[in-house]
């Protein structure tokens, strides 16, 4: 028995929609499919996701959203008049949708209640064009799958108490079709997940009904070990570990949502993901055991827009409690924290810019300044990060020395060194403006001379 999740992108349009339901007539174990929106057509689209969310923002703002609401139907209704389907379909959306802007009045719930309109609909469309094929598929709304989720709009996250109800969903007959992305809280409210969230609701509903594996069907026929912008054509990845994918999806690897392998792991099911467009091609199998090729390290993640606040202070090692007044404030001021690496008299904490005005800048280098009595503040930005991922690592005495060979070849000089307590990843912190260089480098030492 097999989940399979379709992405934004194998289910843009209706030729797509043909190939999902080949995917799905060609094996029939695969009997819970698990739908995102609308995605992109072509790199300049729009996801239909983003439509509702601007159809909402419209409203909010006392904007005509009447041209919004017509784009997404026409979204719609192309796929529809396409597979030869009812437009009642459609109608459904523009009346539900013109329900929601009337009848809800809590702003958060509203926008929830809409973002989710795209899963919901494409899930409805898919299982009404399983069945004009033969194939045997129903709709299933997330309250009726048994998915009770906290009461966090935007951000939810699974309650434990869901999995023994979606268990029940193994009895049914037929395909079931699930919308990705939102579940229902304990007092029935709509509530979704954080973005691109139907990956989540993928990996809830294998390890609800315990798949023997949840496939996850995107438009790459693997995860590369490299961002492939960055090194052309890089080797693919045929096997990692839960904690390799967590580390490298954090780290900027966009395949495959980083809060969606929890399920999957607490039960270990296998994750395999799939490119609709090659359905034949083997992907990349998330399991739960290392296999040992004998590669210390499986990719390398890399992104950009983090900013670090350097503080040093004269004897700060002698201090008690220094680390905590100082993460403390970033607690008040409401910043998120990524790494902390400290030395003996000075300490760094590594943010993301997008988190600091310059106004929050002043404030936080007085704030830092004087209730630390620091001797310097300093904020700086355009860093990048570089993570070196893989469980092998552990067990190798010269991954660093490789590393650091790596960006001396590269020409590029290193700001921070980090290595993870679980040794399952090294992170270096750079200059923004030498990431290809240090990427490429690194890829050419540890994939290519190797
Ligand atoms: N449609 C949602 C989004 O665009 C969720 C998803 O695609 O997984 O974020």
């Amino acid at each position: 028995m097999k989940v399979a999740k379709f992405g934004g992108s194998s289910v843009a349009d209706a030729n797509m929609l043909k190939k999902v339901a080949n995917i799905l007539k060609e094996d029939l174990d695969r009997k819970f499919v698990v739908v995102s929106a609308p995605g992109k057509r072509s790199k300049d689209d729009v996801k239909v996701t983003d439509l509702f969310i601007q159809l909402g923002n419209e409203y909010n703002s006392g904007q005509n959203y009447g041209e919004t609401l017509s784009e997404i139907s026409s979204r719609f209704l192309s796929i529809t008049t396409e597979l030869n389907l009812n437009s009642e379909l459609v109608h459904r959306i523009k009346s539900e949708s013109e329900r929601l802007l009337k009848e809800t009045t809590n702003t958060w719930h509203l926008m929830d209640a809409l973002k989710a309109m795209g899963e919901d609909s494409l899930a409805r469309i898919l299982s009404a064009y399983l069945n004009t094929l033969g194939v045997e598929a129903s709709y299933v709304n997330p309250k009726d799958a048994g998915i009770i989720v906290s009461d966090e709009p935007g951000s939810a996250q699974v309650l434990e108490k869901s999995y023994q109800e979606i268990y029940k969903l193994r009895e049914r007959k037929g395909v079931q079709v699930i919308p990705g992305f939102y579940g229902y809280s304990d007092s029935g409210l709509l509530t979704t997940f954080p973005r691109g969230g139907s990956d989540i609701t993928g990996s809830i509903i294998a390890a609800g009904v315990q798949a023997d594996l949840y496939e996850n069907f995107t438009d790459v026929s693997s995860v590369y070990c490299v961002n492939p912008t960055i090194v052309n054509q890089p080797k693919e990845i045929r096997s990692l570990t839960y904690k390799e994918m967590r580390e490298l999806s954090y780290a900027g690897f966009g395949v495959f949502h980083d809060e969606a392998l929890i399920p999957a792991f607490k039960k270990n099911i296998p994750v395999c993901i799939k490119n609709t467009n090659a359905p034949n091609a083997p992907g990349t199998m998330i399991v739960s055991e290392k296999v040992d090729n004998n590669q210390p390290v499986v990719g390398i993640a890399s992104d950009t827009g983090f900013s670090s606040i350097y503080v040093r202070k004269y004897l700060m090692n002698r201090e008690i409690g220094f680390g905590k007044t100082l993460l403390g404030i970033l607690v008040e001021e409401d910043i998120s924290f990524e790494h902390a690496p400290s030395g003996i008299d000075d300490m760094s904490v590594i943010v993301r810019t997008d988190q600091l005005t310059l106004e929050k800048k002043k404030w936080l280098s007085q704030r830092i300044k004087s209730e630390l009595q620091a001797d310097t503040v300093s904020i700086m930005d355009g860093l990048a990060m570089i993570m070196l991922v893989g469980e092998g690592m552990s067990r190798r005495l010269n991954v660093a020395a490789k590393a650091t060979k790596a960006f001396v070849d590269g020409e590029v000089n290193i700001d921070m060194i980090n290595q993870g307590s679980s040794e399952v990843s090294m992170m270096f912190g750079i200059h923004a403006d030498q990431l290809p260089q240090a990427v490429q480098s690194l890829y050419n030492e540890f994939f290519v001379n190797d």
